[in-house]
């Protein structure tokens, strides 16, 4: 899981989703332990051991203890809390989201694409999506506060931040990968026709 996730994380950042250092990843293994990737390192060279255990406070756990997970842990931690089937969760900075969320808050609606089907359970073009845009907050507890307000809202196993990104997340690193590209292909779609 750990090399196959840190590839994906470099082609991320060759495709500009994860610029430098942002952005961040997480897994949980077969023993039910959360894997993040560790603060401050660059996309484009992560590596397996870029990867560190934490508790569900998000502080690291044996070798990792003291170590700095990434900035925004509390979210995996929020995901991984409300969605049980989640074991892999993906965030991007990619630039239409980003783009799109000043357009398009409080959400995200969407409808005629074939691309939808990407979402898991989504089985019609036709279907009426809408995807929250969370306001962006640098205080980790007050995003956490707007997710719990709009949880119900949240269908299609991701979100945007306003002027931030994306996260989106599976039951393996497939189905994340799968939510989080439709949700970008989506966005670049609606973002170039307006
Ligand atoms: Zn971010």
């Amino acid at each position: 899981m750990k090399k196959q996730l840190a590839e994906l994380i470099r082609s991320f950042n060759h495709r500009g989703w994860a610029p430098a250092t942002s952005t961040n990843y997480s897994f949980i293994d077969a023993e039910n332990q959360i894997w993040i990737s560790k603060s401050g390192k660059h996309k484009g060279e992560f590596t397996q051991s870029d990867f560190m255990t934490i508790d569900n406070k998000g502080l690291g756990l044996g070798d990792f203890t003291g170590i700095k997970p990434s900035d925004e842990t509390k979210i995996h931690l929020w995901i991984y809390r409300n969605f049980k089937q989640a074991k892999v969760i993906l965030h991007s900075h990619g630039i239409y989201p980003v783009l799109l969320s000043f357009m398009a808050k409080p959400s995200f609606r969407v409808q005629g694409y074939e691309l939808q089907k990407g979402f898991k359970g989504c089985q019609n073009h036709l279907d009426n999506l809408a995807i929250p845009i969370m306001i962006n907050q640098q205080n980790m507890d007050l995003l956490c506060m707007e997710l719990d307000q709009r949880l119900n809202e949240i269908k299609q196993y991701c979100f945007i931040i306003e002027g931030h990104g994306t996260y989106a997340w599976g039951e393996n690193i497939f189905d994340a990968q799968r939510h989080l590209e439709t949700l970008d292909y989506l966005c670049q779609s609606e973002y170039l026709r307006k």
